[in-house]
């Protein structure tokens, strides 16, 4: 797959376009993750919020403090509550977009784990991919 990639949430309610390449994706082990997720992070694509297009609705705003002290945003369905994407509260030109919300994302692969030293003993890491035990 490529450019423009579809996704949204899962009932529908938030879609969007991203018209950028794709080329690798960062799982972060961080305890907010996996509390926002529910499971042992969240695994994300980061693009140029400049190529995020919004098609349909709009997603809700939690501000919270990442582990590393910043403060992050995380937006999110407010109907069915799939994380969308995340911002940084000094960089909103670049955005975390959630890879399970993308349609499909054949043939990406995580090439970067950050926050390892909160992984869950759970959570799946590819031993062949760069590992970073907190923020890089
Ligand atoms: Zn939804
Ligand atoms: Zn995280």
């Amino acid at each position: 797959m490529g450019a423009p990639w579809k996704g949204g949430c899962l009932c529908g309610a938030i879609r969007y376009t991203i018209d950028a390449p794709i080329t690798e994706l960062r799982a972060c082990h961080c305890t907010n993750c996996q509390k926002s997720t529910g499971a042992s992070g969240s695994v994300n694509a980061t693009i140029q919020s400049a190529t995020f297009k919004l098609d349909k609705g709009s997603p809700k705003r939690f501000a919270g403090k990442a582990d590393s002290g910043r403060t992050l945003y995380r937006f999110f369905c407010g109907d069915c509550g799939s994380p969308i994407y995340s911002q940084r509260e000094t960089t909103p030109e670049v955005m975390n977009v959630r890879a399970g919300t993308i349609d499909d994302s054949t043939g990406l692969k995580i090439s970067l784990n950050i926050w390892t030293k909160s992984a869950r003993s759970w959570g799946h890491i590819d031993p062949a991919s760069k590992q970073v035990p907190g923020q890089p």
